[in-house]
């Protein structure tokens, strides 16, 4: 199974955007079901002229597929302590900033206060470790969150098939594993220490908790570590073959850039907005029905603008140190945001520009 994976891996990142022509864009565009080597057309600098087009057939796609909802969550941090030495993250180990854990008390006491936010769909993060922030500890906290939330789902470290088997039995609907780079020698630097070293355990996580039963998964690239064209392509290749693995699974994309953090190891490239709505309709024009969020790294503006055009899941309210909704947070942040906004600001631009957010689409059997 994995070699299959691995191939189209290997032909995505070997893929020559700059021999594509205008005419290979116009093909792409025409097509109602795209083969990767049309997306690559899409992400090529040749289609960076085509962005009024892609934007009308994105946008058409989103309103066959998602009507005109936009689905709203916010991401809890349950712990920042992590094993791992990951160059672009506020939370690799030798970074020494505050640490903190929710208990099972801090953790009813966030849970309510973001409830009473409105928020029906949380995301609940760690960084990676087991001594901290263990298979038991995530298990306690799913089966909390999923008292009180129509959808759980787990941004956390990958697991064996049983553990995310007990997470999907304690209540855990999706679960979310960026790559961040599927470009193997890039991957290798940036993950220099720990158990995220393990390019092929991380590739397949989302596999194992698929087969495990979740109901969704994520993927994701993160922009910025390296070229971000043959990462995409991956990541669309990574998702094809999801897809196939599971046909019912909701499957979803997600292409963060990186933002600036506390105590950054290494300097990255800049992904600019242009490029990233091209990479936004690209995928949503190659993958129709898999859903797109887009998080508070990037600016108001730049989010409001993208609702219609092949997002279909926004964030509020948020924060990327660990608790804060109930008192103050007990951990530094993540990385430093760019939108701000509280949720109802969030629904009120989603509502501006005729939408419908959605709190919650899925009613517990
Ligand atoms: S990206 Fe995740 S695994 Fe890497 S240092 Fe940050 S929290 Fe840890």
């Amino acid at each position: 199974m994995i070699e299959n994976l691995l191939k189209d891996l290997q032909w995505a990142l070997a893929f020559d955007f700059e021999a594509i022509t205008p005419a290979k864009v116009e093909k792409a565009l025409s097509q109602e079901r795209l083969e990767l080597t049309d997306l690559g057309a899409l992400l090529s600098p040749a289609a960076e002229s085509y962005l009024e087009p892609m934007a009308q057939k994105a946008q058409t796609l989103t309103r066959n597929f998602f009507g005109r909802n936009i689905d709203l969550y916010t991401p809890l941090y349950l712990a920042n302590h992590c094993v791992n030495h990951c160059q672009y993250c506020a939370y690799h180990q030798q970074n020494p900033l505050r640490r903190g854990v929710l208990s099972r008390e801090d953790l009813v006491k966030e849970l309510a206060a973001i409830k009473a936010l409105g928020f029906r769909d949380i995301l609940l993060l760690t960084g990676e470790s087991r001594a901290r922030s263990g298979p038991d500890y995530l298990e306690e906290a799913t089966r909390l969150a999923a008292g009180s939330f129509a959808s759980v789902g787990l941004e956390v470290y990958p697991l064996k098939t049983p553990e995310y088997a007990r997470l999907k039995a304690a209540g855990a609907d999706y679960v979310c594993v960026y790559q961040e780079t599927y470009q193997p020698d890039l991957y290798a630097r940036v993950h220099p220490k720990g158990p995220k070293k393990n390019y092929q355990w991380r590739l397949m996580a989302p596999a194992r908790a698929l087969m495990a039963g979740v109901r969704g998964v994520g993927v994701g690239a993160l922009l910025g570590l390296g070229p971000f064209r043959p990462d995409v392509l991956a990541l669309a290749a990574h998702g094809r073959f999801l897809a196939h693995l599971s046909p019912a699974a909701e499957l979803s994309y997600s292409t963060p850039r990186l933002r600036p953090i506390l105590g950054a190891l290494n300097q990255f490239s800049q992904v600019s907005e242009k490029e990233l709505l091209q990479i936004i309709l690209a995928l949503r024009i190659f993958s129709p029905s898999f859903g797109l969020s887009l998080s508070t790294r990037e600016s108001p503006h730049f989010r409001d603008h993208l609702i219609g055009l092949g997002i279909t899941r926004l964030s509020a309210g948020v924060k990327t140190s660990v608790g804060g909704h109930d008192g103050p947070s007990q951990g530094d942040e993540q990385f430093i945001k760019s939108d701000e906004r509280d949720v109802n600001e969030v629904r009120a631009a989603i509502v501006a520009r005729g939408h419908q957010p959605v709190f919650a689409d899925y009613a517990r059997p």
